[in-house]
């Protein structure tokens, strides 16, 4: 999930998983490159404005709940974890404006843990067709792939089912002939 945002710190990482929500990687990538290189730890964040946060991040979706969210989570960090970024979902799930999809991408990208899966739309999408799961609750669905997956692995699924829904099994059209898992899947067109 974040392996296409860059990032060389848990804060960054933690700002572009933020930002990334509902967006594009590709248009993240080029708002943080600006950010990044002007800004540089959590105590430059924790002492803005979210003004002067908007100018760089106005070209994202929902970008003005998203800054301030930024801005505070640096606050917070400072207050409460010693100006370091929290490593437990928990911790992580307590700043403002982070669920659980961006707690998961942090921990298993920035710290090498997995407490659960981060489950995106894309996740959701494929999930249902290959029949692992019937609902749309990433809650619900995160609890089952934990159910049938090693924990070891929690991380790649994340990563697996991304790819999958990006490139063959999108929200738009199922690629089936070209798709790894098209003789175990129950939505595959292709008759094997
Ligand atoms: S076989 Fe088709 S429906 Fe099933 S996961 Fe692959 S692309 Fe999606």
């Amino acid at each position: 999930m974040a392996s296409s945002l860059n990032y060389s710190s848990a804060w960054q990482l933690l700002v572009a998983t933020m930002l990334s929500a509902q967006s594009q990687d590709r248009q993240v990538n080029v708002v943080t490159k600006k950010l990044f290189r002007d800004h540089g730890d959590i105590p430059d964040y924790a002492s803005m404005k979210p003004s002067e946060l908007y100018n760089y991040t106005k070209s994202i979706g929902l970008y003005r709940g998203k800054s301030k969210n930024i801005i505070l989570s640096a606050k917070r960090i400072m207050s409460d974890f010693n100006g370091k970024v929290p490593s437990t979902i928990k911790e992580l799930e307590s700043l403002p404006g982070v669920g659980r999809k961006t707690a998961n991408v942090v921990q298993y990208n920035w710290f090498g843990k997995s407490e659960g899966i981060a489950i995106d739309t894309h996740c959701i999408t494929v999930c249902n067709r290959l029949g692992l799961a019937k609902s749309t609750n990433p809650a619900k669905i995160e609890k089952i792939m934990m159910q049938i997956t090693e924990r070891k692995d929690w991380g790649n699924v994340t990563h697996l089912f991304i790819a999958l829904g990006r490139d063959v099994c999108t929200a738009r059209a199922k690629h089936c002939e070209r798709c790894v898992l098209k003789s175990m899947c129950p939505s595959s067109t292709v008759k094997i």
